[in-house]
């Protein structure tokens, strides 16, 4: 009793406060509650990877364990030879060069990095600019900084790329930070050159901080090969992207991301690092420069797998008269919500009814409303029963 009176007179910092809702949390809980019922819910709302690591990467971290070196603190902002490796993956990848010693930095997966970067270049009160529907970290970030947001809302008749020229010239003059995120979550569309000269264009006038978020950079459709941010003549002075091993090689556990681009903002990034953290632990990181330097076949094959995923899904959507266009790149696929609900009772309605989580547009902002997200990472047996199961429910005129 003695603990919670104590308990309540411990207050958080206004900074706990401010931090936005966990809105996914909520429907973790209820897919949750329908599994303890005993329901087989099949459950696309989420976006973890179902795959494991490829195995010659796992048995490097087994190797590498043993290494006594590791046992000792890692260099705080991380190993030289992982920076090699991710640099060397650029240049062969996309023809960008990058220098490892001050135009790469290791983080805790991109989430760290995403978060960390509003802390480096937001004053209270400073706008960044942040896509709508977007990935809810980047809100996290901003608050922590006492940032201020101004949100682009992401378009279907233009492609979900922001539209520059909608944009208050008063608030772009303000704004210190932009996050951009292509290939998209949550809404699966992808970017080209053209964007990116457009964003850096747009960044130089108004001087402001790109941040790529390039996730699902490996992920694309059709033939299609995604376009880092990097590649863009003159990007490397005025942002960075931020890349992750957690779905390119199926390691979202493993904790390994980076920073790359702009050497003032990579110190900024190393130095904030220094002192929340010391790097990754030395055997990750020596599994993780396996992963990026050696064979990539394994990253064409999940590519593959998830194009045969995306079409087994859209194949059954069509035959319910779902109508929604196919995504690009990432594992997301993005879905016009029927008329009469709204994304969260419409993706309620499919818990209940049918067994079946997707996520609401609305978590994801604003304009998300009206769409859902369903992940592709089930395998197509059970996303065509999913369809099947959603069909039977009569909300769509096939
Ligand atoms: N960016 C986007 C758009 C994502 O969807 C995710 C993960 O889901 C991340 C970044 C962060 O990935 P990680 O922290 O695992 O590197």
């Amino acid at each position: 009793m003695e603990a919670m009176e104590q308990a309540k007179r411990i207050k958080p910092a206004a900074r706990m406060e401010g931090l936005p809702t966990q809105f996914f949390a909520k429907l973790v809980a209820k897919a949750n509650a329908q599994i303890a019922k005993g329901k087989d819910v099949i459950n696309l709302g989420q976006g973890n990877p179902d795959q494991p690591t490829p195995p010659h990467i796992v048995d490097k971290l087994k190797e590498a364990a043993d290494n006594p070196l590791y046992h000792k603190y890692p260099p705080f902002s991380g190993y030289l030879f992982l920076k090699q490796a991710v640099a060397q993956r650029y240049r062969e990848d996309y023809g960008v060069e990058l220098d490892p010693a001050t135009e790469v930095a290791i983080l805790f997966g991109g989430k760290t990095g995403l978060v960390e970067i509003s802390q480096c270049l937001l004053n209270p009160g400073d706008i960044c600019l942040v896509p709508d529907p977007g990935y809810p970290d980047y809100w996290s970030g901003v608050a922590l900084a006492g940032g201020e947001m101004a949100f682009m809302p992401l378009l279907e008749k233009n492609g979900y790329l922001p539209d520059f020229s909608a944009i208050d010239p008063a608030v772009a003059d303000k704004a210190k930070l932009m996050f951009m995120n292509y290939p998209n979550n949550p809404t699966g569309a992808v970017a080209g050159p053209e964007f990116y000269e457009e964003a850096v264009a747009y960044a130089v006038k108004h001087n402001i901080v790109l941040a790529s978020d390039f996730a699902y950079g490996a992920i694309g459709y059709d033939g299609r090969k995604q376009v880092s941010f990097l590649e863009t003549p003159g990007a490397k002075e005025v942002g960075v992207e931020f890349y992750t091993l957690s779905k390119t090689y199926n390691m979202a556990g493993w904790r390994v991301g980076f920073a790359l681009g702009n050497a003032d903002v990579i110190g900024m990034i190393n130095l904030i690092q220094d002192h929340y953290y010391c790097s990754l632990f030395g055997g990750i990181q020596e599994a993780a420069a396996l992963a990026l330097t050696g064979p990539q076949q394994c990253v064409e094959e999940l590519a593959a797998r998830y194009e045969r995923r995306r079409d087994a899904l859209f194949t059954a959507l069509d035959r319910i008269g779902w109508k929604a266009e196919r995504p690009g790149g990432s594992f997301f696929c993005w879905l016009p919500v029927p008329e009469g609900y709204t994304s969260e009772q419409f993706a309620d309605k499919l818990l209940l009814e049918a067994d079946v989580v997707v996520a609401p547009g609305v978590g994801f902002g604003v304009h998300g409303e009206g769409y859902v997200r369903l992940g592709l990472l089930s395998d197509e047996a059970r996303l065509t029963e999913a369809v099947e199961r959603i069909g039977k429910l009569g909300l769509f005129g096939s």
